[in-house]
């Protein structure tokens, strides 16, 4: 066993603090990670609070990780000591049924182990919970540490762990492309990943923001049209127009306004989770054979494959580093929407 320093909350509304957790000893296929970078995504934000129930605490966020390995264990052939390496939101699955078998561990049937809050057994984890990536170590089985290309710097690529593939995967499944109308609604963590990522798949890419404040931004990022959802009239213009809408909003949304912006055989995908249900008309949908879907991150491989896709193309977050004593006040500014784009910890600061 070995200590690591982390940052944890003991209450839906407490601070943080600094706390000594355990990380277990080294089974034979598993990954000692010496932490350097940590993002602060939405849903950290939603568990520490628990906004989606069942938070245990303490609670250890943190799934867009990025460092180094420090050791490995005595049959691990897939990372060596020194490697550069990320852990996104699965440290686990059962590797048998037929999601985890068709390489969407995500979707595991038994249950896919997530890296904070999921139950395991306590050798695995003293408390009996998994504790994330607001620490200086963690200690993750081979096959679900992904290795970070030469060409990103750690800190822009923590985030790809979660929002890099949250919106690559979606992109890919729902064909983003040359000749594709993609609008991304929110521009903050996943948004502005989602608009890089779509104009480099080749879409015509279309940001539905609040306002027009981040325009300049997201031109920069790739975006072909830049809309703010506060004006009625964009959705006046806007009808009809898109294949495939990404909703990556935290908070409850006019979805039926969305819906209507779609094209014959448009898509409209639910990336967000705010805490409310979504209300829609039946004949929404009908018209126009609309379809209103949702899709939960990405398998490990197709997590390889953004990293390597976004290293080709030059693709990192914009990202604001903070000291891990700011965690706190960041989390305030996300819920504020006042983030560019994505505060990721220095854990050289615990
Ligand atoms: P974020 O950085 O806070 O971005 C959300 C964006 O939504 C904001 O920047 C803002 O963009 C917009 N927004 C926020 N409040 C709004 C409101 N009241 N009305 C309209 N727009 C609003 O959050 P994130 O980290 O990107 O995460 C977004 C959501 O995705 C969270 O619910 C998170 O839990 C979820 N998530 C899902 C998955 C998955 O696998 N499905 C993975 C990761 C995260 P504008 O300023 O541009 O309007
Ligand atoms: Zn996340």
């Amino acid at each position: 066993m070995s200590t690591a320093t982390a940052y944890a909350v003991s209450a839906p509304d407490g601070a943080f603090e600094k706390i000594a957790i355990e990380r277990r000893e080294l089974g034979p296929h598993d990954v000692l990670i010496d932490v350097k970078y940590a993002g602060i995504c939405h849903s950290d934000i939603h568990t520490a609070r628990d906004e989606w129930h069942g938070t245990a605490y303490p609670c250890v966020p943190g799934h867009e990780i990025a460092g180094l390995v420090a050791a490995v264990g005595s049959e691990v052939t897939r990372h060596r000591v020194g490697d550069r390496v990320g852990v996104g939101c699965l440290v686990d699955s059962c590797g048998r049924c037929e999601p985890c078998l068709a390489g969407e561990q995500q979707y595991c049937r038994n249950g896919a182990v997530w890296t904070y809050n999921s139950p395991v057994p306590a050798e695995q984890q003293a408390g009996g919970r998994t504790l994330g990536g607001y620490s200086t170590q963690i200690v993750v089985t081979e096959g679900f540490v992904l290795a970070i290309p030469e060409g990103i710097g750690l800190d822009v690529a923590a985030p790809l762990l979660c929002a890099g593939i949250t919106l690559f995967s979606p992109l890919r499944h729902w064909n983003a492309g040359p000749g594709k109308r993609v609008a991304i609604i929110g521009m903050g963590g996943l948004g502005h990943i989602g608009v890089k990522i779509a104009a480099a798949m080749g879409a015509e890419v279309t940001v539905l923001s609040h306002s027009l404040s981040k325009q300049e931004d997201g031109r920069r990022f790739g975006a072909h049209h830049y809309y703010a959802t506060g004006d009625r009239d964009t959705f006046k213009k806007l009808r009809g127009s898109f294949d495939l809408i990404i909703n990556t909003v935290s908070a409850d949304l006019p979805i039926e306004d969305y819906l209507k912006l779609l094209r014959l055989d448009g898509s409209l995908v639910a990336l967000g989770l705010p805490e409310k249900p979504y209300t829609v008309r039946a004949s929404t949908l009908a018209g126009f054979r609309r379809s209103l879907s949702g899709s939960m991150i990405g398998g490990i491989a197709q997590t390889q494959e953004m990293l390597d896709f976004c290293a080709e193309h030059g693709i990192g977050a914009e990202i604001e580093v903070i000291a891990a004593d700011r965690i706190d006040e960041a989390y305030e500014r996300v819920v504020a929407s006042d983030v560019r784009y994505r505060f990721v910890i220095d854990a050289a600061t615990m």
